[in-house]
């Protein structure tokens, strides 16, 4: 799957209004918003929209209400922590399309922007109705797409917006979709994928998917012991879906036949419980002691793997080698975080928690690309469609 949208540079913006769905959904405490880095992420496309004379109807979802009103999930604090960065009022609505946000659209004037209250106050955003689509739409006269950690989802603001207004992409959605387009469907080779994470049932898509573009597949994480446990392996009491065996026997059949250098560890940090403080223990990966449960990597994969990263043309890494958030056990994914920042090629961290890794170790601007939406990224990664994407306006 290989996007090329238009972006919202592309778009005459001159007078016009502008709805803009973003991904706002900051953590709050008591009110407060704890870390704006969506916040932050969000400002180029705002400004760049502003700048150019046209207005914004500014969209978000926060949290999980349900398509009920929660005062406590309002983007209120959102609105005033904008208007902070905009150095501008920010007007907010007490409602997505009621009576207030109908008179502040109404009135709004090139260069101002108003936030519409948590779209998800209301059920009709996630189940994509037409009418509530309509409504937000009859705001403005084009619509941008800036909130790539929704795109995966079909929804009124995501999708339903998209069929009354021309759809353009935003800076951080143009950003994610030539990372992602380079590193999966143009790559310089070799391409190498790392795969780590808890459960493998979470990365059956991706690991087929993967299988057909790679040239090198590390395998580290939970999934690892499915794959030893497939291939005659002593894995203890490791993490294991044993209704995957087949799968993975497939996989590694098409591997071969593909000519796709499918990596395993040769040998495993382990432990006698899943615990930060249990010591670890040195095994090679097919002779795991009954008692024990692997949680890392061992040196010997460690170097391996991070040869054949530092060579890479391109890499993508998508979740964590190891149980990460144990000191004793992150000795991996961190040993795969510096390869990464090493690597000449072009460098991609697809996930969550791997960006989470990243960040930790405070090596993230070593690193071409770090994806922003875990969900939608997975289902890049997956090959499947994202209709967020789908929907806008082609190049
Ligand atoms: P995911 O959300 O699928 O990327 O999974 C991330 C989680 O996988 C992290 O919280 C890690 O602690 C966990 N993880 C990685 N390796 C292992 C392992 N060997 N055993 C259990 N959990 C693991």
């Amino acid at each position: 799957m290989s996007y090329q949208k238009k972006s919202v540079a592309d778009a005459a913006l001159g007078n016009k209004k502008v709805l803009l769905r973003c991904d706002l959904n900051v953590p709050l405490e008591d009110g407060n918003i704890t870390d704006d880095t969506r916040i932050t992420a969000s400002l180029p496309t705002i400004r760049f929209i502003l700048e150019k004379g046209a207005s914004i109807v500014l969209c978000s979802h926060l949290g999980r209400p349900k398509g009920q009103v929660k005062p406590e999930l309002s983007l209120k604090p959102v609105a005033e922590r904008l208007s902070a960065h905009l150095n501008m009022r920010v007007k907010m609505a007490d409602d997505v399309i009621g009576e207030c946000a109908d008179s502040l659209v109404s009135s709004l004037k090139p260069g101002e922007i108003v936030l519409l209250e948590n779209l998800r106050f209301h059920k009709e955003e996630e189940a994509n109705d037409s009418d509530f689509s309509k409504k937000l739409a009859s705001y403005a006269d084009l619509y941008v797409s800036d909130a790539f950690g929704t795109v995966h989802r079909a929804h009124a603001s995501t999708v339903g917006v998209a069929k009354y207004l021309p759809a353009y992409c935003g800076f951080l959605i143009d950003a994610e979709l030539k990372a992602l387009n380079a590193a999966l469907d143009n790559p310089r080779r070799p391409l190498v994928a790392i795969l780590g994470g808890a459960k493998i049932a979470d990365k059956l898509g991706v690991i087929g998917n993967l299988i057909e573009k790679v040239d090198h597949l590390l395998i580290g994480g939970g999934m690892t012991y499915t794959f030893i446990k497939a291939l005659g392996g002593k894995i203890g009491t490791s993490l294991v879906d044993d209704t995957k065996i087949s799968y993975v026997l497939d996989m590694i059949k098409k591997a071969k036949e593909r000519n796709v250098n499918l990596v395993l560890p040769v040998d495993l940090l382990c432990a006698a419980e899943f615990s930060a403080d249990s010591p670890p223990v040195l095994c090679d990966a097919y002779h795991i002691p009954d008692d024990m449960m692997a949680l890392d990597i061992g040196q010997k994969t460690i170097d391996i793997y991070t040869d054949i990263i530092k060579k890479a043309g391109t890499v993508i890494w998508n979740g964590p080698v190891g149980v990460f958030e144990f000191p004793a056990f992150s000795l991996g994914t961190r040993a795969i975080a510096y390869a990464m920042a090493e690597c000449d090629g072009f460098t991609v961290i697809g996930g969550g928690d791997s960006v989470a890794a990243v960040h930790q170790y405070g090596i993230q601007d070593k690193i071409d690309h770090n994806a922003t939406g875990g969900g939608a990224t997975l289902e890049y990664m997956e090959g499947k469609e994202l209709p967020g994407i789908a929907c806008l306006l082609d190049q």
